[in-house]
C-alpha cells in the first residue's frame, strides 16, 4: 500500500464560511416557479410557507453567501468532514483508478441532511419562527431536523408517513430523543388528515400526504414554517459546503478529480459535492460529473423536464424539473431517500444544460456494490449511498479495462446503520430488480401531460 494519506482532513478553520451559489454561473438562467394559473409566482407567494429570509436565498444569484458564525459554530460538530482515499477498495477492484470519498455520515444525525437542516433551523429562529413542521418517509430528514431544530432552540413537528412510523421504530425514537413530535400521518391534526382518515382509516399515507399536512399546519400559524429537506434552490446552497471542502481537501494532495459521482434523490447531496466542480467546469475544467438514481425511479434518465408540482395535492408551485409525475407512486426498493418523483430544478437544469451526466441503476449492483465497501472499508453504506458506490465502481473497473489513471471522487452521503433491513433482504436472496414498466411511467405522465415546458 503506498504511502498517501487514508483520509484528508481539514483543521476547523479551514472550514469554507461561504456557500457557493451555482445561480450566478448558469449558462442559462434557472426557469422560474410557476403558480398553478401557468404565471410566474412573486417571493412574496412563498412567504406564509417559509421565512422571507430563506426566501430571498432561493432566488438569490449572489455566487457567494455568507454562513452566519452561529451556523459555522454547530457544523463544526463534524465538519469539516473527513476525504477518504478507498485504498482497500481500490485493491479489490485491481484498478489503476484512485477513489476518494467525502464522508458525509459523520454527522450526528448520519448523513449530509443536517448541513441544511441546521441552517433552516436558524434563519427560521432569526426570523421570529416557533415552530417547524416538515414530512419525512424513511426518517433521515425527519431526524436531522429534530436534531437542529433541538440544537438551535425551536420546536419540531415531524409529520411521519404511517407505514414508516409502524416499521420503522428506531428512527422514530432518534427523533424522540431530539424532542421532536413525530406524529403519523394522516393524522387527526389537520383538515386533509381527518378527510383522509374517514375515507380510508387504514391507509399506509404517503410522502405526498404528509407534505400537505406539514404545510397546512405551517399556514395556519403566524409562529410556524415548513422546512423542505432538498429540492429547493437554498437546500442545494447550503450543501455546497461537501464541494467546497473536497475542493480544498485535493488542493492539500495536489490532485483533482476527473470524474465526480453523487447519488440523486432530491438532488441535494449530488448538488452539494458537484456544483463546487461545476463551477471549474463552467470555466473551462475538463471534468465528467455523474448523478445515479435507481433504475425502479428513474427521474433523470426517464422522466421527461416540465413543469410539475412537488407533491400530489399540488400545495407546491409548479418547478422546472425532471419528474415521473407529482402523482408517481414509486415502488417500494430500500432506497427510501431516492423514490421522490421529481428533482431538484437546479440539478435537472444543469443536464438539461449538458454538464453532468446521469444513470440509472438496478439495486442488487448496488447492494453487491455496498457489500464490497463494507468489506474493503468498513463503513456500511446507506442504501441511496450505494447507488453512487456502484457507479463508482463501474467507472474504475472502465479504469481498469482502459489502463487510465482515473481519479474519482464521492459522495459518501449517510451509512446504513438504521437502514439494515434491505442488506438482511438482500443477503437472504429476496432483493430483486426492477426497472420501471413503461406502462407504469406511461400512465403516470398521463396526468402531466398538458403542463407547459420550461
Ligand atoms: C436523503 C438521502 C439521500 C437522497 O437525498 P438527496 O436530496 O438526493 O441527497 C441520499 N443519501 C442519504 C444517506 C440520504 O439520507
Amino acid at each position: 500500500m503506498n504511502q498517501e494519506p487514508t483520509k484528508i482532513v481539514l483543521r476547523e478553520d479551514e472550514m469554507p464560511r461561504q456557500w457557493y451559489n451555482i445561480q450566478a454561473d448558469l449558462p442559462t438562467p434557472l426557469p422560474p416557479p410557476l403558480g398553478l394559473d401557468g404565471s410566474p409566482i412573486k417571493p412574496e407567494d412563498l412567504a406564509r410557507v417559509f421565512p422571507m429570509n430563506i426566501i430571498e436565498q432561493e432566488v438569490s444569484t449572489e455566487r457567494w453567501i455568507t454562513i452566519p458564525e452561529p451556523v459555522q459554530d454547530i457544523l463544526k460538530l463534524w465538519r469539516p468532514s473527513p476525504l477518504y482515499r478507498a485504498k482497500r477498495l481500490e485493491k479489490a477492484l485491481g484498478t489503476p483508478a484512485k477513489i476518494y470519498y467525502k464522508n458525509e455520515g459523520v454527522s450526528p444525525a448520519g448523513s449530509h441532511k443536517p448541513n441544511t437542516a441546521i441552517a433552516q433551523a436558524y434563519y427560521n429562529k432569526e426570523f421570529g419562527i416557533k415552530y417547524l413542521t416538515t414530512e419525512t418517509g424513511a426518517g433521515q430528514w425527519g431526524s436531522a431536523l429534530a436534531m437542529s431544530c433541538k440544537l438551535i432552540g425551536i420546536e419540531c413537528k415531524v409529520f411521519m408517513v404511517r407505514i414508516s412510523f409502524d416499521h420503522k421504530p428506531f428512527r422514530k425514537i432518534m427523533m424522540k430523543t431530539w424532542g421532536a413530535d413525530c406524529i403519523p400521518s394522516p393524522s387527526p391534526m389537520t383538515n386533509i388528515g381527518r378527510k383522509i382518515l374517514a375515507e380510508q382509516p387504514d391507509t399506509p399515507g404517503s410522502l405526498g400526504i404528509a407534505i400537505s399536512e406539514a404545510i397546512e399546519l405551517a399556514v395556519e400559524r403566524e409562529d410556524t414554517r415548513y422546512a423542505l429537506g432538498s429540492v429547493l434552490n437554498h437546500v442545494m446552497l447550503h450543501q455546497s459546503i461537501i464541494g467546497l471542502e473536497a475542493k480544498k481537501q485535493f488542493e492539500k494532495i495536489s490532485a483533482y478529480p476527473d470524474i465526480v459521482i453523487g447519488c440523486a434523490g432530491g438532488g441535494s447531496n449530488f448538488a452539494g459535492i458537484s456544483f463546487p466542480f461545476l463551477y471549474d467546469k463552467i470555466h473551462g475544467k475538463d471534468i465528467r460529473v455523474i448523478a445515479t438514481e435507481p433504475e425502479a425511479c428513474p427521474t433523470l434518465t426517464r422522466g421527461p423536464y416540465v413543469y410539475d408540482a412537488g407533491d400530489v395535492a399540488k400545495m407546491t408551485p409548479l418547478l422546472a424539473m425532471h419528474s415521473l409525475g407529482h402523482g408517481f407512486i414509486p415502488p417500494a426498493i430500500h432506497a427510501g431517500g431516492l423514490r421522490y418523483h421529481g428533482m431538484a430544478p437546479l440539478v435537472s437544469h444543469v443536464l438539461h444544460n449538458g454538464l453532468i451526466e446521469a444513470t440509472a441503476l438496478p439495486q442488487t449492483e448496488c447492494y453487491e456494490a455496498a457489500l464490497l465497501f463494507a468489506h474493503t472499508e468498513g463503513f456500511i453504506p446507506a442504501p441511496e449511498t450505494s447507488h453512487a458506490i456502484a457507479q463508482t465502481i463501474r467507472e474504475a473497473r472502465h479504469a481498469k479495462e482502459e489502463g487510465k489513471e482515473k481519479v474519482i471522487l464521492m459522495n459518501w452521503s449517510g451509512h446504513g446503520l438504521m437502514d439494515l433491513q434491505g442488506y438482511d433482504a438482500y443477503m437472504s436472496g429476496k432483493l430483486e430488480d426492477y426497472p420501471l414498466p413503461e406502462e407504469l411511467l406511461k400512465q403516470s405522465l398521463a396526468a402531466i401531460k398538458d403542463h407547459p415546458k420550461p
